[in-house]
């Protein structure tokens, strides 16, 4: 069977931590990637999707219609137990539209104070979208411990918070090896690219 992958692969979003880390964990696998300014931009997408696959979905097709190109889009979240899931698949905008991660990280830490079941998981779903088939989802998960206070000032987003028992330290304190040999972001991406060179090898 001949390869039908393309030359080059989308990566459909505007958050420049999420194309740093796609770039760095595909880099083993000579995934040719282009970003939204190769191709003069994306238009926004609302994310009104109930899941992260939903929302995975709608973001990898829509810049797969702009642009012609495969799309790979990342929807990811910070899933905590005592909250039954929450923020999930509204990580980004936890505290508000207009908020940042510290922001967000204050909420949640205000959220979780009263609660002794700090667990919490990081989930992200990758999909990718080609001109005229059925998109493909992969997933990934990462768990950890919500702690109060942020250490370290590695990664983004909740990752100042996020302890990880087994290695005594928070995601922020990890070298971005170690993040990727664990997160949720690398699983789902390797089996991504594992998917991809299954079809590439026929
Ligand atoms: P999305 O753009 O709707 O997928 O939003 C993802 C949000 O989840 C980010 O803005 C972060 O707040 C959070 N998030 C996802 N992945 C990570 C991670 O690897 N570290 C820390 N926060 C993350």
């Amino acid at each position: 069977m001949s390869s039908d992958i393309p030359a080059h692969i989308l990566v459909a979003t505007g958050n420049q931590h999420k194309i740093q880390e796609i770039a760095e964990i595909l880099a083993p696998f000579a995934i040719d990637l282009r970003t939204p300014s190769d191709v003069g931009g994306l238009p926004a997408v609302i994310e009104d999707g109930e899941t992260f696959a939903d929302n995975a979905i709608l973001k990898a097709e829509s810049a797969c219609r702009h642009s012609g190109l495969w799309a790979l889009a990342d929807d990811s979240g910070i899933c905590a137990r005592a909250l039954g899931g929450a923020p999930g698949v509204y990580s980004a905008r936890y505290a508000g539209e207009a908020c940042d991660d510290v922001a967000n990280n204050r909420k949640l830490a205000q959220a979780l104070a009263n609660h002794d079941d700090r667990h919490v998981e990081y989930v992200c779903v990758i999909a990718l979208a080609r001109p005229g088939k059925a998109p493909v989802t992969w997933e990934g998960r990462f768990a950890g411990r919500f702690v109060l206070d942020a250490v370290g000032d590695g990664g983004f987003g909740y990752d100042p918070h996020v302890f990880i028992d087994e290695l005594g330290c928070t995601v922020a304190q990890m070298s971005a090896a170690e993040k990727h040999q664990r997160s949720h972001r690398g699983h789902a991406l390797r089996q991504c690219a594992a998917w991809l060179a299954q079809h590439r090898d026929g």
